[in-house]
């Protein structure tokens, strides 16, 4: 059902909510719930017996929408946790898996390089069984699992209009005005924290204590590494700078974020390493490793990963960029709602 601009009262029933938005981790739905137009009392509607979700409700723009709260990330949680909701909000047309995510740096995107703090939109989903992983947690082999169906006509149409160039260009301005909002309400939470502090290294290169740390564990092979640096960032390993890929648009913060529209990669474990990105992308054309669309998908085939680009899917993991990412993706939810017709 569509709502007029200035309604202010929520909708009568469940079936009223057509846009359902799935989030794995809190910081993901801050972001979004901080955009919402209006928020509507959760507790007016009854869940379905046995659904155990957390729901929050409101409006955006002309949309009611529901947000489901993961209990964690992952296929198994957002499959479950979608099944549950298609019984207590039987109404939903559109899915909206949004949050963050590892990007491949560069090639695959028809929008050329990607940057942290980018948008990526899947115009498929790919499930992806990234294998057997080595015990120190690095990606063994990466093998496509399965291709899921491509979405139903009303996505396709809707991601063909969204990727007009008209609409594009008007996208990627309401992302910023929107962003602003965010920025402005989260404060520091939601800003970018400079092209300084994003590293993209190269593929070969791994995080792990270096040589002249002397620990036993990480020198001991290629692909070992030891629990400590495991949590540790690169800053805290002495990752070497020399290894470093220079990168030509995050130096020009003004166009950001661009939001690339591709194949996105869902898999059961964290992608984490450079060379498997890199072979998934040029085997596949992969432009983003995540893991919570291909459970969503399960339930319902309409249904788009939203998410911003918070690091390279390598070795080198670090949190520096996770709430921005989230940011750059609740203003892109946004701005693409208003592109959504309601079905009257
Ligand atoms: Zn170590
Ligand atoms: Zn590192």
């Amino acid at each position: 059902m569509s709502i007029g601009l200035w309604d202010s009262s929520p909708p009568a029933t469940q079936r009223d909510f057509e846009i359902a938005i799935i989030c794995a981790l809190t910081l993901e739905a801050d972001a979004v719930t901080t955009l919402f137009d209006r928020r509507w009392d959760s507790k007016i509607y009854r869940k379905a017996p046995g659904d155990t979700n957390s729901y929050s409700t409101g409006a955006i723009g002309h949309h009611n929408v529901v947000l489901v709260h993961l209990p964690n990330m992952g296929k198994v949680a957002a499959a479950t946790a979608a099944a549950f909701l298609r019984t207590s909000y039987e109404g939903i047309k559109l899915a909206l898996v949004v949050g963050i995510c590892g990007g491949i740096p560069s090639g695959r995107s028809l929008r050329g390089e990607m940057v942290l703090g980018d948008v990526v939109i899947s115009n498929e989903i790919i499930q992806y069984d990234f294998g057997r992983q080595f015990p120190y947690g690095f990606v063994r082999k990466t093998d496509v699992q399965d291709s899921l169906p491509r979405p139903p006509p009303a996505v396709r149409t809707f991601l063909a209009m969204l990727q007009t160039t008209h609409t594009r260009d008007l996208l990627q301005k309401q992302t910023l005005e929107y962003l602003d909002v965010l920025q402005q309400k989260l404060g520091n939470m939601a800003k970018y924290p400079g092209s300084s502090k994003d590293w993209l290294f190269n593929p070969t290169y791994r995080h792990k204590h270096h040589p002249s740390s002397g620990c036993p564990e990480c020198n001991s092979g290629v692909a070992s590494i030891c629990d400590a640096a495991l949590k540790l960032s690169c800053q805290e390993l002495g990752c070497n700078e020399q290894e470093l890929i220079s990168r030509v648009r995050s130096k020009a913060f003004s166009n950001f974020p661009v939001i690339h529209f591709g194949l996105v990669a869902s898999g059961d474990a964290v992608m984490k390493s450079g060379e498997d990105r890199d072979k998934a992308s040029s085997r596949d054309g992969v432009i983003a490793f995540e893991m919570e669309g291909a459970g969503v998908w399960e339930t319902f085939p309409s249904c788009l990963v939203i998410k911003g680009v918070c690091d390279y899917a390598d070795s080198h993991k670090n949190k520096i960029f996770q709430h921005f990412a989230a940011a750059t993706a609740a203003a892109t939810t946004k701005s693409i709602l208003k592109y959504w017709d309601p079905s009257k």
